[in-house]
């Protein structure tokens, strides 16, 4: 069986930074970057324009934006394996990473394996229909979106992500909605105060969207009340969902100590986890910014963590 010094399991902006630092410093990383568990490349695969990653000021494609990061980690000497992890032994050293081809042995560990927004499955609403073209999983991200601009915003959700997404969306839009299935909201009563007294903001209770549609873009919703059944149609410009993120942390079985939302958890200030030995990097503990150049920062902060514990073992070499 091979053994690493490193191994970095995920390939979002987190994975490939650590890979970049960590190439730079001689550990000559091996990088699991998913197949099945996700678009390899991560969550920015998934979308279009970037317009806030810095160094980029007429934005640039996801896609792109990620080729680059993975030429920029090879280019130091990181390999990278198109495979899933899909188990871990972190009970002694060397941990033991068993990929769906490969087995590794490896001196150190950074996970970086993301988080994925949860979407609901809705007619107009699944790629190819208006997935990426006014329906989004990230206000942060795409609010600021041309198509967005003094529209109709419909965001679906009712928790505190949920509030705060509808609030950011009003800079843009015209009006948002609330869409919330319930008649009332499960977010902290400060976040749901401040949506529900929003004056561009109104709370839609006891609905659901059940039909997305458009021509290029978004240009309409369907609401259903969910108690009387009844529908109906409204102008819209985008809708948002903001019902939450899965951690990627399945494979992990448990072996690392997890927040109660399941996302890693960190000694604050560091990507440190439970485990000597193992870090965590990018969206996989980052449940708070959840951006790409955030993403990134934790993946470089892992990488000089790594490193230097290396070091101290007299690994690193
Ligand atoms: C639609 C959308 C648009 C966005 N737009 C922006 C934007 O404009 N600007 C911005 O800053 N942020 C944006 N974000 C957020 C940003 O994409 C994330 O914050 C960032 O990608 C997180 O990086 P990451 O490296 O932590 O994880 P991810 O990007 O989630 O990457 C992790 C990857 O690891 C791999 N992986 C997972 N499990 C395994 C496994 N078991 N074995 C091997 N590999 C595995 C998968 O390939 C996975 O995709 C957007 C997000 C979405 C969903």
């Amino acid at each position: 069986m091979q053994k690493r010094k490193l191994v970095i399991i995920g390939s979002g902006p987190a994975g490939y930074t650590a890979a970049i630092y960590a190439g730079r410093a001689n550990l000559e990383p091996l990088l699991y970057e998913g197949f099945y568990s996700g678009t390899a490349g991560g969550q920015l695969m998934t979308t279009t324009e970037v317009e806030n990653y810095p160094g980029f000021p007429e934005g640039i494609e996801g896609p792109e934006l990620m080729i680059r990061c993975r030429k920029q980690a090879e280019r130091f000497g990181t390999e990278i394996l198109t495979e899933d992890v899909l188990s871990v032994d972190l009970s002694k050293r060397p941990f033991k990473i068993v990929g769906s081809k490969t087995e590794v042995e490896a001196e150190c560990v950074i996970v970086a394996t993301g988080a994925t927004a949860k979407r609901l499955d809705i007619e107009g609403t699944r790629e190819g229909e208006f997935w990426q073209k006014g329906v989004t999983a990230c206000a942060v991200c795409d609010g600021a979106a041309p198509i967005f601009r003094d529209r109709d915003l419909f965001v679906v959700g009712g928790g505190d992500s949920a509030c705060e997404e509808a609030i950011f969306l009003t800079k843009y839009g015209s009006k948002v909605y609330l869409v919330h299935r319930r008649d009332e909201l499960r977010a902290s009563k400060i976040m749901a105060d401040r949506a529900i007294n929003h004056p561009k903001i109104e709370v839609i209770w006891d609905h659901v969207v059940s039909k997305v549609e458009g021509d290029d873009v978004v240009r309409f919703v369907t609401l259903k009340n969910v108690k009387s059944g009844e529908e109906h149609k409204r102008d819209a410009g985008g809708v948002f969902f903001a019902i939450g993120f899965n951690p990627n942390t399945d494979f992990l079985n448990g072996q690392l100590e997890l927040e109660e939302n399941r996302y890693l958890k960190v000694t604050p200030g560091s990507s440190t986890t439970s485990v000597e030995g193992v870090f965590a990097a990018g969206d996989v503990h980052d449940h708070v910014y959840r951006q790409a150049v955030s993403a990134a920062g934790s993946g470089c902060m892992a990488a000089l963590d790594a490193e230097r514990w290396l070091s101290a073992k007299g690994l690193a070499d």
